[in-house]
Formats: C-alpha cells, structure tokens, sequence
C-alpha cells in the first residue's frame, strides 16, 4: 500500500530503550526474574546511595526501564516506609496511576489498597498506617498540601513523568521546592524519559541552597544527583509516508492491515488523540477483521484512552494469546507513562490533543495538534522493546524535519490558570507571579486568572481568597467555575440539580460514540433533549437511568453510556458529601429550571456568548472577547441556535465549538458578575 513507502536509507532511529528479554512464559512465578532483568535493577545499590545522601535526585531512562513500578519497591526494601512513613510517587495521568499501583501490588504478592495503594481524584484506594507505597496524580498531591502543607507523612516523594511538564506537576515541583527547605529529611526524586536533567538541578539547586550547603554539616546535600539508567537497545526503523494523508484514522488503519498482511508477529501500537479518533478505528478494525474471514482474524484490537473503564484497562494488559496479534489503539498514554509488552511496530499519526489558551481571546481550546519531534521520537522508541522493530509515520520526512517543534511547550505555558492559581492561593502563596516556576506562565494570563476569580468572588481586593467563598471554592476538587456554581445553588435552592449537573461536567461524554449510527444517536438525543440545552438534558438523562434501575440494556438503547452513568452516580455521591461538609443544604428545585440556568450563569458567566444577528451560519460571538464560535454538533442546542447562551468547554477543529450550551437570560450576567460585564 502507497502509505507504507520504505525509503532505502531512511532514518535509522536507534532506540536507547532496553529490553528484558521477551515474555514468553510470562507469568507470576518469575516475576522475580523479570524485575530482575530490568536496567534499573543495575542502579538500584546507586539509587538508595544517592536518595540516602542527597535531598534531590533526579533519574533519567527509557520508557521500561523499571524507574515506577521499582523504584518505590526499592525504598520500602531499604526502610523508607517503616515507622508509619510513606513513599509516594506521582503520575500525571488517572490510568497511569491506576495501572502502575496495580502493576506494583501484584509483583510485591499484595491486594491492592493495602500495602501498595492509590489515589486519584474521586477514588481513594488506600488504608492508612497500611499502605507504605502509593501512587497519586499530582492533583491529588496539591490537594494534600491544603491538609497537611509539609506533606509529614512521606519520606519520599517521586515525581515521576517529569518530561511531561503537565501543570500539576510544574506546580508540584515548585512546591516540593519549598517544602524541602522546611523538611531536611525530605527526599524527592524526579524522575523522566527525557529531560533537560541540568535545568532540573539547577532548578533545585538556588543560592539559598548552596549557602546552606556551607553552613550545615550534617544532612543530605543540596546538590541534586543525577543518574542516568542506560541500557541495551534495539534499532527501530522508521518509515514516512511520500505524501502527506487526508484522513489519518483511515491511514491508520490500512497501515495496520498492511502489518498485519506483510509483517511477521509482533504486537501493534497506535497513536491516535482521543476517544473519539481511537473508537472509529477500532470499529473499522474490528469490521474488518470480521469481514475478511482468515485474513485479519488474527488482530485483536484494543483502545487505550484515559475514560477507559478498569476491565478494559487490564485487558490492554493482558498477554497476546499465541497465534494472535495485539493492536492497541491509544492516546498519548502508551508514549512514556505506560509499558506494554510485546509491541514490535508503531504506527504514529504525529497528533495528540493539546490545549492552547489564548490570553487576548481568553478562549481555551482543545486541539488535535502536532506533536513534537520528541514525543515522535518517544513513540517510535515503543517499538524497540522486545526486538527490532518498526514504526510508521503517517506524516512525510519533510514534515518531520521542518514542521515539528524540537520539543513540546510546557502545559503551563498554554492553559488557562484559573484552577492553579486558585489551588497556589489556598496554600498560602499570595505572590504568584513571584511563585518559583519552573518554567513561567504568561503574565496576561495570569491577570486574567485574576480577574475571573475576582469576578467569581473567590479574591477579594487584595487578590487574597474571601471567606468563606473563596475558601469553599479552593476546597471543591473541581474547577473553580463549577463549584461556584455548586456554591450559588445553595442559595438558589436546587442543589441537587446542580450537583449532577457537575458530576456529569466532570466526565468526557455521557453518550455513546456514534460510529455510523447519527441518525439513531440523534433522535436517542431527542427523547432527553430539552429546549434550555445541554445541562437541563443531563438532568434528564440521570432521571431516566435512575428510573431503569441503573439499566446497562437502557443505556445501550437510549446511546447513552454506561460506565459513564456508573461514574457519574459516584461522583455525585461524592460531591453530595463535600456539599454536606461545607454546610450546603441539598435540595432539588422540583423543575424549577431557570434556578439551574442561574446558579450555571454564576459559575460560567465568563463563557457567555451571543449569537451573531447577520450571520447565516449560526455563528456567535464571545460577550467579553468578540470570538467567533459555533455550537457543537453533539450539543442539543446545534441548529437550535438560541440568541443567548453559556458554554462549558471550546474544541477546536474547523472551527471554535462550545461544548455542553445552555440558554440564558443576558439581564443574568450582569447581576452574578457586575464587575465582570460592567463596560457592556
Ligand atoms: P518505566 O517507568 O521506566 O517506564 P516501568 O517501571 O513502568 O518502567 O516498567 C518496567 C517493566 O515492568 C516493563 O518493562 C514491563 O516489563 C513491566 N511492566 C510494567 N507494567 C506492567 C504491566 N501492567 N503488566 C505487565 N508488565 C508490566
Ligand atoms: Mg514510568
């Protein structure tokens, strides 16, 4: 096939990826074995020197080298956990932490929330004064600090995933900064796939540190350490396409068809950007490989994205059966945070979804974007795990030479900073623009953080949170926006509504993908949709699933999904408790719906949008910014075209999206946020 074009002297990427040995006979009585055969294990006598004489140590190796699931077991074996301390280690990602914690529990023999746990927001899996190591995102470790600000119950910390740069973890290390100096005995480890680990140490390493080297004797030194994990590596071949492809899903696919027709065994990994992308390729995959009898009956697929539920996580996991041959469909989760076993060919789209914010517009877009010559370089490392391997870009060389960016911008650079500034307030740090960043954000889109949090009524004159709002709000693991929300339904007396309609918020889509089937997605819609838009309907999708039971056969006849529902059943129940503690008083409006329009308008008043009177097409603008944007196919509201609405989040793709829209009255916005509409 045209796309599988094998130029002769090609890029020959030699990956700095080891391997252990192949898997075969995997399984649970040679778990020993394997750890042993990791590159880590090498270090390990190194890294407990380095971590027992340093307070800082950062740790660089190849995606599989063994730097999550050993180095904590390491620590406990060398007493970090003993006399009730804690060892944790951080990932940016839910399923990451989720996968490693249960990886780790079932070498060390142990069930997982005992002694090896995690936490992630909304799902607490650990026993305290049991578990020694747990694994957490590093959202949830911010939000520790508000409990405990010195973290006193860890020894050691490791902020794994660093190259990422998420903002939690930028957030994270600035932070972990401080608190060393007020924690001696504090050990950190950062540790990462890539990284520029001497901007790292000298970012642990300022002139307070070094003076304090001088004066103090005894102690671990402020120097940070830096290892590198090397090991043995297998080439991966790198192949382009000669011209550039329209639709990179379909490519996908016939690439992995092609492999499959051409290739001898091997697993297959592909990157794609999200749910959607990832679900239509499995349908076609799966179609085909149905259709084709003998042919493609050998691929089992499978899609790696971070909704996905935790059956389904663990088969990703699973070991090919013989005969068979694996495909894995994923987001960018697969490029470092995960290790899978047995990929010998890659198959990267150079996309991933990216947010970009723009200060001037205050717009925050999700965008399928190219990724970086670094991430592409990370990807095609998957491949060279167990042998030679190869990976298929579905881009052309010249792209890859002049059009990718060396290396990603860090998330804090491209966000909205509404929620971190919030989260930094509640520590206790007025000075954010003075905050040690690792890398600084903007100072325009910290002023609009600013602005929009003193319009929710969270900063007072002094840009110092207010009580008890702003407090109240800080304590909410939400956005900002939504608790506020939650916090003005109190008042208006229809906190149950508004307490679903955030647990729903909170998840990526209550309905099904809709693969071929619009026509039947669409008036499934219908049965729920109501005319005040995306929110009112949630309310409606949740009374009907309360209804049936908690029917899966209603979900899949009403498209709506399952697993979601679960969650979000959960995530209410949740939010009912936090509700409770701050002393909200949960009440439904009965119907009531322009109350859950307005306590909506108090949390979102900054996404208000009016529609464009001589536009044919649908088309509104931004109250405050003037941005052209269009209601989202998905929402019940796309071609309704109400003249005023509120939105929740924006997707790029031909065009700016609102997603999730609901009506609104214009005389709401200024009443909830007078200051925030004053020169309107
Ligand atoms: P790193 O953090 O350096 O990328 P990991 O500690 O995640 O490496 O993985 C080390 C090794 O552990 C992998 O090479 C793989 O052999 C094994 N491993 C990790 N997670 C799993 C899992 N969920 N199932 C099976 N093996 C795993
Ligand atoms: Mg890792």
């Amino acid at each position: 096939p045209r796309i599988l074009e094998d130029e002769d002297g090609g890029v020959v990427f030699v990956s700095a990826a080891l391997s252990s040995a192949p898997t075969s006979g995997f399984g649970y009585a040679n778990i020993d074995k394997q750890r042993q055969r990791l590159p880590i294990y090498k270090y390990r006598n190194a890294i407990l020197y380095l971590v027992e004489t340093h307070a800082t140590t950062i740790i660089v190796g190849e995606t599989g080298s063994g730097k999550t699931t050993q180095i904590p077991q390491f620590l406990k074996e060398a007493g970090w956990a003993e006399g009730g301390r804690v060892i944790a280690c951080t990932q940016p990602r839910r399923l990451a932490v989720q996968a490693v914690a249960s990886r780790v529990a079932e070498e060390l023999g142990v069930r997982l929330g005992e002694d090896v746990g995690y936490t992630i927001r909304f799902e607490d899996l650990t026993t305290s004064d049991v578990t020694k190591i747990k694994f957490l995102t590093d959202g949830v470790l911010i939000r520790e600090m508000m409990e405990d600000p010195l973290l006193t119950k860890y020894s050691v910390i490791m902020v794994d995933e660093a190259h990422e740069r998420s903002i939690s973890t930028d957030v994270v290390l600035g932070l972990l900064k401080k608190i060393q100096r007020r924690r001696p005995e504090l050990r950190l480890i950062i540790s990462s796939a890539t990284i520029e680990a001497k901007s790292m140490a000298a970012f642990f390493l300022d002139r307070k540190g070094r003076q304090r080297v001088e004066t103090h004797e005894s102690g671990p030194s402020k120097e940070p350490a830096i290892l590198s994990v090397e090991g043995r590596g297998f080439n991966v071949r790198i192949h382009y396409v000669v011209e550039a492809v329209a639709d990179y899903v379909q490519a996908a696919v016939s690439t992995v068809l092609a492999i499959n027709d051409q290739e001898p065994a091997g697993d297959i990994l592909v990157f794609l950007t999200g749910e959607d992308d990832i679900g239509v390729a499995v349908s076609l995959l799966t179609e085909e490989a149905q259709a084709n009898g003998n042919k493609s009956s050998g691929l089992i697929v499978f899609p790696l994205y971070s909704g996905l539920p935790r059956a389904e996580q663990d088969l990703v996991f699973s070991p090919t059966p013989r005969g068979k041959r694996k495909v894995i469909i994923s987001t960018n989760i697969a490029e470092t945070s995960l290790t899978l076993e047995g990929i010998v060919y890659v198959v990267d789209s150079g996309f991933s979804k990216q947010r970009f914010y723009n200060p001037i517009s205050d717009i925050e877009n999700l965008v399928v974007a190219p990724i970086s010559k670094a991430s592409a370089r990370q990807r095609a490392g998957r491949a060279g795990r167990v042998r030679p391997g190869k990976c298929y870009r579905l881009y052309t060389e010249e792209h890859f030479i002049n059009e990718m960016s060396a290396e990603g911008i860090p998330e804090i650079q491209r966000s909205n900073l509404v929620s971190c500034v919030i989260q930094i307030k509640a520590l206790g740090i007025d000075n954010i623009l003075g905050f040690g960043w690792l890398a600084s954000p903007a100072p325009e889109t910290m002023i609009r953080a600013l602005e929009v949090l003193y319009s929710l009524g969270v900063l007072d004159d002094d840009a110092k949170l207010t009580s008890p709002v702003g407090f109240q709000v800080a304590e909410i693991p939400l956005e900002p926006m939504i608790s506020k929300m939650i916090l003005s339904s109190n008042q208006l007396g229809c906190s149950e509504e508004i307490i679903t309609i955030a647990a729903i918020l909170s998840l990526q889509s209550i309905w099904v993908s809709s693969r071929g089937a619009y026509k039947e997605l669409d008036e499934a819609k219908m049965r729920f949709a109501a005319a005040e838009g995306d929110h009112v309907t949630f309310l409606n999708v949740y009374q009907g699933f309360l209804e049936s039971g908690k029917s899966s056969q209603w979900c899949h006849k009403n498209f709506v999904n399952y697993h979601a529902m679960k969650k979000a059943v959960e995530i209410r129940e949740q939010l009912r408790r936090i509700a409770l503690r701050l002393g909200i008083t949960l009440k439904s409006c009965e119907r009531d719906t322009e109350v859950v329009r307005k306590a909506v308008t108090a949390g979102f008043f900054a996404n208000a949008c009016r529609l464009d009177v001589y536009s044919h097409n649908g088309m509104y603008k931004t109250i405050r910014g003037s941005q052209e944007v269009h209601i989202h196919p998905s929402s019940v509201l796309f071609r309704v075209n109400p003249k005023w609405v509120i939105y929740h989040s924006i997707v790029l793709t031909d065009r700016q999206y609102m997603r999730n829209v609901m009506t609104i009255d214009p005389s709401w916005l200024t009443d909830v946020a007078p200051h925030f509409y004053q020169h309107q």
